[in-house]
């Protein structure tokens, strides 16, 4: 089987829309979504609908909680903050219901999706894990593979008895070793900070035991622009190129 897995799309329509091209492209027999579908972007409302349409299974990212739990805005920088605020405004009584029914977290074909990091978070930031917790999740979780999002970087940490060693993941496939746990970053959709500016996304295959990384062209002028119509802070914007 082929699974792509998506994150932080948040409210890229443009990018979201290649993406699932890419996608539709490529032989993949389902869609799995680490959250962060809003914030930052000018579409939260077109995004979440293609979502529900197309039924692609989804856990809830922090900025889903920022706005199902205005209590936990207190948590973001006040750019976030304030793009939050304004995404509120952009979408509509069934979307807000929707973002209240996702978890924290999923397990599909053996394999633990989540936003931030194992087993079950969705703010903590991979890059805060200290090796002792590295190796206590290494003997605890149950999956031999995860997926998580949050960061925005590409890269993934073997996890092992002796030693987890994060690496960073760029464009290509790798194949993941049959006697260790993999933690693998699926960059970002909608919102990359690695330095390039084309949306991100992986494939699994679960027969041929390889991770694909995927990078994808898509229309940056008009996202900027309608960040800037709507008000949005421009540092959303400047942030895409
Ligand atoms: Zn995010």
């Amino acid at each position: 089987m082929r699974l792509a897995i998506i994150s932080d799309i948040h409210g890229n329509l443009e990018a979201f829309t290649e993406v699932l091209r890419d996608i539709d492209a490529s032989g993949i027999d389902e869609i799995f979504c680490l959250g962060d579908n809003v914030g930052y972007g000018p579409d939260p409302e077109h995004v979440v609908g293609i979502m529900r349409e197309r039924a692609i299974p989804c856990v809830m990212g922090n900025h889903e909680l920022g706005i199902v739990d205005p209590l936990s805005l207190d948590w973001f920088n006040p750019v976030a903050r304030r793009s939050l605020v304004l995404t509120g405004r952009l979408i509509s009584a069934e979307t807000l219901e929707y973002m209240r029914g996702l978890n924290t977290f999923m397990v599909k074909e053996g394999c633990l999706f989540v936003h931030g990091a194992p087993p079950a978070s969705i703010s903590t930031y991979l890059f805060e894990l200290t090796h002792s917790q590295l190796f206590q999740l290494a003997r605890t979780m149950q999956q031999d593979l995860c997926f998580v999002g949050h960061t925005h970087d590409l890269g993934y940490i073997r996890l092992d008895e002796e030693e987890s060693s994060p690496m960073v993941l760029s464009e290509g496939i790798f194949p993941l070793a049959a006697d260790c746990k993999y933690i693998v970053n699926v960059g970002s959709v909608g919102q990359p900070r690695d330095g390039d500016n084309r949306a991100k996304y992986v494939v699994w295959d679960t027969t041929a035991g390889t991770i694909e990384v995927k990078f994808v062209r898509y229309d940056i002028a008009t996202t900027v622009e309608k960040i800037l119509r709507l008000g949005l802070p421009s540092v959303n914007a400047r942030r895409l190129w």
